[in-house]
């Protein structure tokens, strides 16, 4: 079979679509061939070595949905035939953390694609607490896209308590997991705000249904609070919007910070966080039930999971440079054959 894998950690150009062995499922595990992946910004960094795959050559790929194709000799509940997501999340599954579901602060914590070989490929083989039934109406471009950044984005409003009716600001719209929460927001009928460098994409927001946006390099932190301030900020720019995100959180606010494209330390100004009673939640990934909510939302519950362009599993790198561009709002997904 096909995969993409990494030799080098020099870029996009680091991928070769390579000729593999078929990986065979071990006793708890099933095989899929995959419909459908979906590319995240993570597969740009950890192409850049950020981090370097622990093996090379490696196989990208976080998000994935397919068909079960072998199913090993201690697996109930799935059949040959059946229609899966997979969740990215693995880890030990036997410490306590595990059996209580807190697998992200599992200390053998992994992520499909970047710790481990992942979705860019035509079989994988995965535990079944990985799999996830695909809901019947989902598409396969959504079901092997929203997985990642839906599921992380749900963990950050389950975690800062977004409630219906209170007041949501998303910055930095066009981010996968930024989208995501916009599109969940907007279901679980809070008021959603969005910040962007871009007026197209705060128009494409508006358009989904937020009520409003603000263009990244104005003072967006007082025109928000001019509005009342937002009861939840998602935050994943870091020092290039911080400070107007603290600025835009109501008092007893909520900003849940789940990335720093912007630069990886920040200058906090500390007597606005504790005189506004401001609280900051980091935030990565989600625990199986997290994923498991994060699909009845968008299979069931109503939330979009947008794509913005479907590439042949062929043209990775092609579909690589156009996340790496950034003029896209929601996923660049990848078909495969079979
Ligand atoms: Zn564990």
């Amino acid at each position: 079979m096909k995969a993409w894998q990494l030799i080098d950690t020099q870029g996009i150009g680091s991928y070769q679509l390579n000729e593999v062995e078929e990986p065979e499922p071990g006793p708890d595990e099933i095989r899929v061939t995959i419909s459908h992946s979906a590319l995240n910004h993570l597969d740009l960094w950890v192409s850049q070595g950020l981090p370097a795959p622990k093996h090379l050559p490696h196989i990208g790929g976080a998000d994935g949905a397919g068909t079960v194709d072998a199913v090993g000799d201690e697996v109930s509940g799935f059949d040959i035939g059946d229609e899966v997501i997979i969740d990215p999340s693995f880890s030990c599954g036997e410490c306590t953390l595990c059996r209580n579901d807190e697998i992200v602060y599992c200390d053998s914590f992994q992520i499909l694609g970047e710790h481990r070989p992942g979705t860019f490929t035509e079989k994988i083989v995965i535990p079944t607490i990985n799999a996830i039934r695909k809901p019947t109406a989902m598409s396969w471009e959504v079901a092997g896209s929203f997985g990642l950044v839906t599921a992380t984005a749900l963990r950050m409003m389950e975690r800062a308590g977004l409630k219906p009716e209170q007041t949501l600001l998303v910055v930095g719209v066009g981010g996968g997991v930024s989208a995501a929460a916009m599109e969940l927001g907007l279901a679980m009928r809070a008021k959603v705000y969005v910040t962007s460098r871009s007026q197209d994409k705060i128009d494409w927001a508006v358009e989904q249904g937020a009520a409003g946006g603000f263009l990244s390099g104005a003072e967006f932190g007082a025109e928000m609070a001019a509005l009342g301030g937002a009861d939840v900020v998602i935050e994943n720019v870091g020092p290039a919007t911080i400070r107007q995100s603290m600025r835009a959180a109501r008092k007893g606010g909520r900003i849940a910070i789940c990335g720093a494209t912007s630069g990886s330390k920040m200058e906090l100004t500390i007597p606005s966080l504790f005189f506004r009673q401001l609280e900051l939640i980091g935030s990565s990934m989600a625990n199986h039930a997290q994923f498991a909510r994060a699909t009845t939302w968008v299979g069931t519950l109503g939330a979009r999971a947008p794509v913005s362009k479907v590439f042949d599993f062929t043209d990775l790198p092609a579909a690589l440079e156009y996340l790496d561009a950034g003029e896209q709002v929601g996923k660049v997904v990848l078909r495969h054959e079979g």
